[in-house]
C-alpha cells in the first residue's frame, strides 16, 4: 500500500501567492500519484493563520475545484510555529507522511520525491537543509549563520541551516505531540524526538510575490524564543560572573589593604569599596543560585516526554493472570 502524504502549508496573508503554490504542489502531487509513489488519499494542505486577506476564499475555491486541497482556519493569528504544529497535528489523524513547507515556494518542491525516497529508506525525519543561500540578502545570511551558531554555542541542537521544511512520519509526529510547550520552536524540538533522521540539501528561492511576514523585529523575538525555550545556560552566565566577581573582590581586598596600610588612600575608602566588591559579587552569585532554581522549574514546567519508545519486542508467553 502507498503511503498517504500531506503537504502541511502555514499561510498568513498570503493571497499573492496562493494560486500558483497550489497548482506547482498539484502538479507534483499527482505525478507522483500516477508514479505510485504516493496514496491517491493524499493532500495538499493549507493553514489559514488568522489572514487578514482573502486567504482562507482561495483555500475554500481551491477544495471546490479539486478535493486534493484541504483547508484549516485557525481562530486567529497564532504565529507560524503554532499554525504548523495546528497542521501538524491535524495531518497526523489522517497521513503516513507530512512535508511542512512554505506557501511562498521559497522551499524548493522538486526535492519533495528525494525526501520521500529517504523516509522509504527507513529515515523518520528528513530535514530539508540549505545548501547555499546565493539569493539570501548579505544581512539575513549573516544574521542566520550567527543565529545557528550562538545557538550551539548554548547547547540547543538544531540542524544548521535548516528551517521548517521537513519530512515526518506518523511515529515523529505520534512523538512530536507528547511535548506539550506552549513556547513553540519546533527547530529546537523536532532533533530531540531522536529515531533515525537524515537531511536533503535545496537551495532556496526568492519570494515570488508578496512580502515576508518575518520582519527583522519578529526575527529577533523568534531567536529570543529559541534560546530561552531551550536553554539554562544565560541563567548560569549569571553564576559565573557571581563567582569570578566574588573572586576578584578578594584579590581586589588584598591590593585595597596593601593601599591603606601604605597609606596611599584616604580614610573610610577602603571598606567603602571591598564592600561595594564584595556584595556585589555576592549578590549576583544569589542571583545565580536562585536562578538555577528557576532554571529547574522552568524544566519541570515543560513537562517534556522524558523518554520515547521507537521499537519494542515483546514476546507474551504466559498471558494468565493470578
Ligand atoms: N506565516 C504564518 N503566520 C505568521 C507569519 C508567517 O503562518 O504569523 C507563514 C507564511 O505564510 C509563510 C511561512 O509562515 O508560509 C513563512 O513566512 P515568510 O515566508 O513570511 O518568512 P520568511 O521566508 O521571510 O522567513
Ligand atoms: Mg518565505
Amino acid at each position: 500500500m502507498n503511503n498517504i502524504l500531506y503537504l502541511v502549508l502555514p499561510c498568513y496573508n498570503e493571497e499573492a501567492v496562493l494560486n500558483e503554490t497550489a497548482s506547482q504542489l498539484l502538479a507534483i502531487m499527482t505525478a507522483m500519484m500516477e508514479r505510485g509513489m504516493i496514496s491517491n488519499k493524499s493532500k495538499i494542505m493549507f493553514i489559514n493563520d488568522g489572514s487578514k486577506d482573502h486567504t482562507w476564499e482561495i483555500i475554500e475555491s481551491l477544495h471546490k475545484q479539486n478535493p486534493i486541497f484541504s483547508g484549516v482556519c485557525l481562530s486567529r493569528n497564532k504565529g507560524h510555529q503554532n499554525a504548523l504544529l495546528a497542521g501538524l497535528m491535524t495531518a497526523k489523524e489522517y497521513a503516513d507522511i507530512t512535508i511542512s513547507l512554505d506557501a511562498d515556494l521559497q522551499d524548493d518542491i522538486n526535492i519533495i520525491e528525494k525526501m520521500i525516497v529517504k523516509y522509504q529508506q527507513g529515515n523518520e525525519i528528513v530535514y530539508g537543509v540549505r545548501s547555499a543561500r546565493k539569493k539570501d540578502t548579505l544581512f539575513k545570511k549573516t544574521t542566520a549563520k550567527c543565529f545557528y551558531k550562538f545557538m550551539k554555542l548554548l547547547g540547543v541542537d538544531i540542524v544548521f541551516n535548516h528551517a521548517d521544511y521537513r519530512l515526518m512520519s506518523k511515529t515523529a509526529l505520534k512523538a512530536l505531540s507528547q511535548f506539550e510547550e506552549v513556547n513553540l520552536f519546533l527547530r529546537g524540538i523536532v532533533p530531540l524526538i531522536g529515531f533515525q533522521s537524515t537531511t536533503v540539501e535545496y537551495e532556496r528561492n526568492k519570494r515570488f510575490a508578496g512580502q515576508s511576514k518575518y520582519p527583522l523585529s519578529k526575527m529577533l523575538a523568534f531567536a529570543f524564543d529559541g534560546i530561552t525555550s531551550f536553554s539554562i545556560k544565560p541563567i548560569r552566565m549569571i553564576t559565573s560572573l557571581g563567582v569570578l566577581i566574588f573572586l576578584i573582590s578578594l584579590i581586589a581586598l588584598i591590593v585595597f589593604l596593601i593601599l591603606k596600610y601604605t597609606g596611599f588612600t584616604v580614610g573610610g575608602w577602603t571598606s567603602i569599596v571591598a564592600s561595594i566588591w564584595m556584595i556585589g559579587g555576592i549578590q549576583l552569585l544569589s542571583l545565580g543560585i536562585i536562578g538555577e532554581y528557576i532554571g529547574k522549574i522552568y524544566n519541570e514546567t515543560k513537562r517534556r516526554p522524558r523518554y520515547i519508545i521507537s521499537k519494542m519486542i515483546l514476546q507474551k508467553e504466559d498471558q494468565t493472570i493470578i
